[in-house]
């Protein structure tokens, strides 16, 4: 039998996976192989999430990578080739805590100073661009017009269709079970040697660059390897409710986020997608609904969104967000020479996966990423660092 052997294998076919296959063809890197176990690109947390795009984040970091990202999407139509049904309806952030208006307050300060433009809205303001929102005990909002939401299937399958024209093999129902690293030496890290290919459901597939794109179960590749990676699962839901019997909700895409208690909703075609995090939840990997939360949801739904409360719920789905410490995510090298990683988003990747697949297709190829790479780096993780995303939701 052939000994199959690639530049570089990706583990992992949802956004981020295909982002760096994308990517790395883009550079002239077509010796890639991308797998997935599943029979279809796209099935993990790419598949579930709420397809929100916003610019405000608590860390200059993260506002980076929205603010290549979103360029992206804006053009990803004529860059890529498919398109994304991507409305920039803006992302409304209501605050009713007072450490919440200084965290804010800040946080669009250092927005503002990255080029994004944010508005500072009082209750009223904030009414005006969401019909049927409840201001009871709202003190202000902040505003970005242009951030939105767009379809996380579109630009999945738009990055792996056209890596896969460049030259890009992608394998589905085919599960990496074993990553191999060579004893000999032990290079600059100071960690093992170097990777030397993968164990799959489909055979042994020689390789010096295996990318760790694997979501939710980044961790489980990074032991195949002897890297523990601090990325754990945490399931997180989404309903979607009919249209209203009684009063309104908005009629554009803006996407509303009550920041204190994390209820969420934006218009998805005729009906209206909301979510809130469940402060109860555990790490796991179980992603059956728990209808019980929308006990929870009703009565801060019935005050955000009055018309919510007689709807009826249609559909539901629940999903994995891929935590790590800080909210941060781990894009780079991690441990033996040739082992690179870029999961751990905790809830905001795949609006992160242009901006992310790129800055690695660049680190892998030896050039310069043109981002200071510190804050995603593994190793920020033995040291005290104060960093904390603040703006997960
Ligand atoms: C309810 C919910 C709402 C969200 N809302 C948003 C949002 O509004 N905006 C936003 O930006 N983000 C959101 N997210 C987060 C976003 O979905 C994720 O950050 C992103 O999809 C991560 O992409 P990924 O490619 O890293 O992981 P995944 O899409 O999970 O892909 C990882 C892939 O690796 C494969 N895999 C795993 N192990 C192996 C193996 N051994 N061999 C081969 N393949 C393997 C899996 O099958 C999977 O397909 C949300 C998430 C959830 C759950």
């Amino acid at each position: 039998m052939a000994l199959v052997t690639a530049d570089v294998v990706i583990i992992g076919g949802g956004c981020m996976g295909a982002s760096v296959a994308y990517y790395l063809s883009r550079l002239g890197l077509t010796n890639v192989v991308l797998l997935e176990r599943e029979d279809q690109l796209g099935t993990g947390s790419t598949a579930r999430n709420a397809g929100g795009v916003r610019h405000q984040f608590s860390q200059p970091a993260n506002v980076q990578l929205s603010i290549e990202s979103i360029r992206l999407f804006e053009q990803f139509e004529d860059t890529v080739g498919v398109p994304i049904d991507f409305h920039q309806d803006g992302y409304l952030f209501l605050l009713s805590e007072p450490a919440h208006l200084e965290a804010f307050q800040q946080a669009a300060a250092m927005q503002r100073q990255l080029g994004v433009q944010v508005d500072w809205l009082t209750a009223g303001e904030a009414a005006e661009l969401a019909p049927g929102l409840g201001t009871d005990s709202l003190e202000a909002a902040t505003f970005c017009a242009r951030d939105g939401i767009c379809d996380p299937n579109g630009v999945t399958m738009g990055f792996a269709a056209s890596a896969r024209r460049a030259g890009v093999v992608i394998k589905r129902g085919c599960e990496v079970t074993g990553i191999r690293v060579d004893g000999a030496g032990v290079d600059g890290a100071g960690v093992g040697g170097g990777v030397s290919g993968v164990d799959t459901s489909q055979g042994f597939i020689a390789t010096r660059i295996v990318v760790n794109a694997a979501g939710p179960w980044a961790a489980s590749i990074g032991t195949m390897a002897g890297v523990p990676l601090p990325i754990t699962p945490l399931r997180r839901h989404i309903f979607i409710a009919g249209p209203p019997a009684i009063g309104a909700w908005p009629t554009s895409h803006i996407m509303v986020i009550d920041f204190a208690t994390s209820f969420y909703f934006h218009r998805e075609g005729a009906n209206l997608l909301f979510g809130m995090g469940d402060p109860a939840e555990r790490s796991g990997f179980d992603i059956s609904v728990n209808w019980n939360l929308l006990a929870d949801v009703a009565p801060v739904a019935a005050r955000r969104l009055p018309a919510l409360a007689d709807a009826e719920i249609v559909k539901a789905w629940a999903g994995l967000y891929e935590m790590t410490p800080d909210a941060m995510p781990i894009i780079g090298r991690t441990g033996p020479k040739g082992l690179y990683t870029i999961a751990g988003f905790s809830g905001h990747g795949f609006q992160h996966s242009p901006a992310a697949g790129r800055i690695l297709a660049d680190v892998i190829t030896g050039r310069d990423p043109e981002c200071d790479l510190s804050p995603f780096s593994l190793e920020r993780f033995g040291r005290p660092s104060g960093v904390v995303e603040g703006g997960v939701v």
